[in-house]
């Protein structure tokens, strides 16, 4: 059984992504985010389940995988679900990577990560904590099974000051619902992190069905933005160019405004990036 692969979004013509690894403990993810791909090609994908025989053969494949080779944990569901805190398939994951001399990039919206502390300050890992609004009521009814952002914004606290490298994924951006991103930014400067990836939201039929049932009042417009106006790229619905230019040179501007470091993910657009990675790899050059 291989577990460790490639990580290659749909050899997407937009991604910046040196090369690594994806890895992830679970299949599925409860998070449920509306807005969340994962549904089109897992079924049952917002039920969580743990894969069988994981830590036992993870062993097996990092022998035979190049460790200079950074593994992203995870991309096609959270590594950690509510079933984390009985199950510990990320835990014991990220020790056995330490044990390797893995480099590992986490990325999570759960601040049961903060359990781990002890592993996060130990190995070479880098945090990226996905946060795209600071309001926990907005928030919980885009991603319904995600700890509220202000958990996320304290776990951040924890992780900065003991200095596990961290960043923020201020991602997805939806237009009409969390375009405002300035006072998160403003936080996320406040609490002591150095740089962010965003993107816009990227639609599939399926998660842009749930988006406008959840938020009828922007229904028609997001319809018109991604079906009729937008472009089709990569199996994804994107919004038009200029329309994307506007949202993320408002997440620039905000972000120099507040010293962050800014970078984008999959947009293919001539924005100054001031951070060196879209992924936090080059958060882990301490080691
Ligand atoms: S946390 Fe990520 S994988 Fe999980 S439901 Fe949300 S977008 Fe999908």
């Amino acid at each position: 059984m291989h577990f460790l692969r490639r990580f290659d979004p749909w050899k997407g013509k937009h991604c910046t992504c040196k090369p690594k690894y994806s890895l992830a403990p679970y299949t599925g993810c409860d998070h449920r985010c509306l807005y969340c791909y994962i549904t089109t090609y897992i079924p049952n994908a917002f039920f969580c389940r743990a894969k069988s025989g994981f830590l036992k053969n993870l062993p097996n494949d990092l022998k035979n995988a190049d460790s200079t080779i950074p593994i992203s944990i995870s991309n096609s569901s959270d590594p950690y679900p509510t079933i984390e805190r009985s199950e510990e398939l990320t835990r014991g994951t990220l020790k056995i990577l330490n044990e390797y001399g893995f480099k590992t990039l986490l990325v999570t919206k759960s601040d049961i990560l903060l359990r781990d502390l002890d592993i996060l300050t130990q190995g070479n890992i880098a945090v990226t904590m996905t946060i795209n609004t600071m309001d926990d009521t907005l928030a919980s009814r885009m991603e319904p099974g995600a700890p509220p952002p202000t958990k996320r914004l304290s776990a951040l606290e924890v992780l900065v000051s003991s200095a596990v490298p961290v960043m923020v994924r201020v991602d997805p951006i939806i237009p009409g619902l969390n375009e405002d991103v300035e006072p998160l930014l403003k936080e996320i400067s406040d609490i002591g992190v150095k740089c962010i990836t965003t993107s816009t939201y990227k639609a599939r039929r399926d998660s842009l069905k749930r988006l406008t049932d959840e938020f009828p009042e922007i229904g028609e417009q997001l319809e018109k933005q991604y079906l009729s106006s937008g472009e089709f790229v990569n199996r994804s619905y994107y919004l038009a160019a200029n329309e994307r230019e506007r949202i993320m040179k408002h997440v620039y501007d905000c972000s120099k405004k507040y010293g962050l470091g800014f970078n984008m993910c999959r947009e293919g657009l001539a924005i100054q990036r001031t951070s060196s990675s879209c992924d936090g790899v080059h958060l882990l050059s301490r080691l």
